[in-house]
């Protein structure tokens, strides 16, 4: 069995402020401590539920050299291979070579979730929502149709109980979600401590991954993807975009027979 673990940083117990995730921040040290205790205690679960293999990828963007590589590297469980991507969604090799699951650790809510800890969609500052063929979704639903394309279903998804009702909504309740957090909001939160938030995390992963068929791969097909910006500035650079039209001033879509086509258009 061939698992493959996709990350963020926001959604890790303990981690309720911007300083914890943005690189060079004296707070950070101690968020990607925390971070890739999360990965490991979730690699531990799948290789105990009998994964040969398990590639990690994290995405979070935590600036400069740390984007995508917020991972402690000496810390990491040797058993592991783990990619370090230059740009968000870039990465689909392991997705290509075959999965036979996703799972989703420290996920954050999508824009506009109210008790969503550090919620927001790819940019905080510039993407007010994103939809998939009319349906709101946030970076666990991008993560997703990326797993869909190449037929791998999500089968966890940990992070916040506002991304964890976020994800199920989607995938379906099939899908084994670990709350770590209940968020009050954008920066606060009720936290699980660490140490057992990991072992919750471990016993959700070995349990996901007994049925492999929990949940259906989730495939947008055809796709509409529509984003909207908060301003028509943050709209400029997709005027002249092909495949992309400017519905107006600050809402952008992307149409195609396939999600990872129309997603190409917009984002990479
Ligand atoms: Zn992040």
């Amino acid at each position: 069995m061939r698992v493959f673990i996709i990350s963020d940083m926001e959604g890790v117990a303990g981690i309720t402020k911007w300083e914890q995730v943005i690189g060079g921040n004296p707070h950070y040290a101690e968020g990607r401590k925390l971070y890739t205790q999360e990965m490991n205690a979730a690699a531990r679960g799948a290789f105990d539920a009998g994964a040969d293999e398990v590639v990690l990828m994290d995405c979070h963007g935590a600036g400069k050299g740390w984007t995508f590589n917020s991972l402690l590297h000496e810390e990491l469980d040797p058993r592991v291979t783990y990619v370090v991507q230059n740009e968000w969604t870039e990465h689909t090799e392991t997705l290509e070579e075959g999965c036979d699951a996703a799972l989703f650790v420290g996920m954050h809510a999508m824009a506009g979730s109210g008790d969503g800890v550090l919620s927001h969609t790819v940019s905080g500052t510039e993407w007010h929502y994103l939809k998939f063929n009319g349906v709101e979704v946030g970076e666990t639903g991008i993560n997703a149709a990326l797993c869909g394309t190449w037929d791998t279903p999500v089968l966890m998804v940990t992070g916040d109980e506002a991304v964890c009702g976020e994800a199920k909504v989607l995938l379906g309740e099939g899908l084994t979600t670990v709350a770590v957090k209940k968020g009050y909001g954008r920066y606060s939160a009720k936290h699980v401590p660490p140490v057992r938030a990991r072992e919750m995390i471990y016993d959700g992963a070995r349990q996901a991954l007994r049925n492999l068929d929990a949940v259906t791969p989730y495939v947008p097909r055809p796709a509409e993807i529509e984003v909207r910006l908060h301003t028509t500035a943050e709209a400029e650079p997709y005027r002249n975009r092909d495949g992309v039209e400017l519905v107006d001033g600050r809402t952008v879509v992307s149409k195609a027979d396939d999600w990872w086509t129309a997603w190409k258009r917009l984002y990479l």
